[in-house]
């Protein structure tokens, strides 16, 4: 099923590889962190993936962590949410156990949905379905089911601001 897409996506993930630091942090998680906005836009232009973690499990669409000062809290959210409306390329759809953002375990009654924009694997309270928005860079016309990162990034309410 992924096949079709895997093309367009193996030069963002070759760099992405490549230029890991010992930690498994990408250059975009490193400019992130250190709230270096400019850097992190540049970035995600040249192919950079938000989904991706490093070896502790920690990316950009992450949680943020408890002892963060709510100064960079805010600019960290600034900045994600920037990188959220400048990506441009269909996500591969991730997959897991859990859902990705609360971590609940997928059940038969708890099952699997994607977020058309982040591609991160999720449950229904995570990814809730009244939460769509059409994604006209993907060329996907109707409305997709996101998560909530994803929709407050791309609804129109919070574009302007
Ligand atoms: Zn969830
Ligand atoms: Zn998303």
């Amino acid at each position: 099923m992924l096949a079709p897409r895997s093309r367009r996506w193996s030069f963002g993930r070759l760099a992405e590889t490549l230029q890991r630091d010992k930690l498994g942090n990408t250059p975009l998680l490193l400019a992130y962190v250190s709230l270096n906005g400019v850097v992190a836009v540049e970035l995600i232009r040249r192919g950079g993936l938000l989904p991706t973690k490093n070896l502790a499990g920690v990316g950009v669409l992450d949680s943020f962590p408890p002892d963060l000062p709510p100064e960079a809290a805010e600019q960290r959210t600034a900045i994600r949410r920037k990188l959220l409306e400048l990506t441009d390329r269909e996500p591969e759809w991730l997959d897991g156990p859990h859902c990705q953002i609360c971590n609940t375990k997928f059940t038969l009654q708890i099952r699997k949905h994607h977020c058309r924009h982040c591609g991160r694997v999720a449950c229904s309270k995570c990814a809730p379905k009244d939460r769509k928005l059409p994604l006209p860079k993907f060329k996907l016309d109707k409305p997709e089911r996101l998560c909530e990162l994803c929709y407050d990034a791309l609804s129109p309410v919070n574009a302007a601001s």
